[in-house]
């Protein structure tokens, strides 16, 4: 009897470990001078309105092969007040303590979410998410409701407690929901002064991996680091089962939650979600390079002249690249070239009259968005060419 119980137990055990999941790599490259991070800096458990235990939100990390997540709790909301004793800092100590020595970070944050102007913010590597004054709010329990009247202080408040411990501010999925898109400026004279103090730093351009032009905009046009979330409240798996969880890159100089916070502050981050990149030229181009290796020989084919260019991608991102050259590209209508994941084609140029003398090719990743209007445009040298 006892032995048909350890069996019984085993397979229950790897049933329920099956439909959690496997662990699945995502290959992205370093840069030079840099270590590529994945990071997710927002989501929630049962300790605010999530409906998961923190421990699972570092197994599925895990098992989707992130090196640092942040828990972010709501603030001013408590889902569950009879069963879970307000502390905001419960859940990032439960799941730093079930991350313990699995190579995966976890910090520190907590979620500023009033409903009107300045809408929500994350604030992440804080000391102490309990001390932060709610002081606009009128009941957090199971519900939502702010005071009737509010003042700017109160509304500031939280912000000032954010600096004072040295954190990071982003502006979490403006326009979002429907007690923000009343608002026609997302970009308000609060979001300024906090601009001004030095507390805004970031804003969120993907959110549960949904890509917000206004908010791609605003990282422009205001110089913040952008940032892509999936801000989950439930078991992530179902919403991404078909392609990867939406992550944003971190280039770090050193893996350490410190190493974290200086790339983030320094705007060294591109995101990834489904097919997309999104990120400066400066990091897209450095990802792409890293991604991507050429090689270029020139042949004779029945006495014709020709380059083959290899084209080899070593990562798991998908590129759709456009090439562009003085020379007929054979067979790739508008020179188009889809490259997926560890894939690796050739590509032959052609004169008509006479050896192709090219040493470059004109490349652009029609995936990859350094601006809301324009994708990265490059460049691939064929050294041994010229
Ligand atoms: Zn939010
Ligand atoms: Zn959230």
């Amino acid at each position: 009897m006892k032995k048909y119980i350890i069996i019984l137990s085993m397979v229950l055990y790897g049933t329920v470990d099956n439909t959690f999941g496997q662990h699945r790599e995502i290959i992205v490259p370093d840069i030079p001078g840099y270590q590529t991070l994945k990071g997710d800096f927002h989501m929630h458990t049962v300790f605010s309105d999530g409906h998961v235990w923190p421990t699972f939100r570092v197994k599925e990390a895990l098992r989707d092969d992130m090196d640092v997540i942040a828990i972010t709790e709501h603030m001013d909301y408590e889902g569950f007040p009879d069963e879970i004793e307000r502390d905001y800092n419960k859940s990032y100590e439960i799941a730093a303590a079930a991350a313990k020595d699995k190579g995966i970070m976890v910090i520190k944050g907590v979620e500023i979410s009033p409903r009107v102007p300045p809408y929500h913010h994350n604030a992440i590597f804080l000391d102490d998410a309990n001390s932060f004054p709610i002081d606009y709010m009128e009941n957090t329990h199971k519900k939502f409701v702010m005071k009737d009247s509010i003042s700017r202080e109160a509304l500031m408040a939280p912000f000032l407690e954010a600096q004072r411990q040295g954190a990071f501010v982003s502006y979490n999925h403006p326009s979002y929901s429907w007690w923000d898109r009343k608002d026609t400026v997302l970009f308000t004279d609060f979001h300024q002064e906090l601009l001004e103090k030095g507390i805004l730093g970031g804003v969120e351009v993907v959110n549960s991996g949904r890509y917000n032009i206004i908010a791609h905009r605003m990282a422009m046009k205001y110089n913040l680091t952008m940032l892509c979330n999936t801000d989950e409240h439930y078991d992530m798996y179902p919403r991404y089962a078909d392609s990867h969880r939406p992550m944003t890159l971190v280039f770090v100089e050193e893996k350490t939650p410190e190493g974290v916070e200086e790339a983030m502050r320094a705007k060294r981050t591109a995101l990834y979600f489904g097919d997309y990149v999104v990120a400066r030229k400066s990091e897209a181009e450095a990802l792409f390079k890293a991604a991507v290796q050429v090689d270029a020989a020139r042949k004779d084919r029945n006495d014709e002249p020709i380059i083959v260019v290899t084209v080899k991608n070593t990562s798991d991102i998908p590129f759709r690249l456009q090439l562009k050259s003085r020379y007929d590209i054979e067979s790739l209508p508008m020179g188009q070239l889809q490259l997926g994941a560890q894939e690796e084609k050739e590509v032959v140029l052609k004169a008509v009259w006479k050896t192709p003398q090219e040493t470059t090719l004109a490349v652009t990743v029609e995936n990859m968005l350094v601006t809301p209007d324009e994708a990265l445009e490059t460049q691939f040298r064929f050294s041994e060419l010229e």
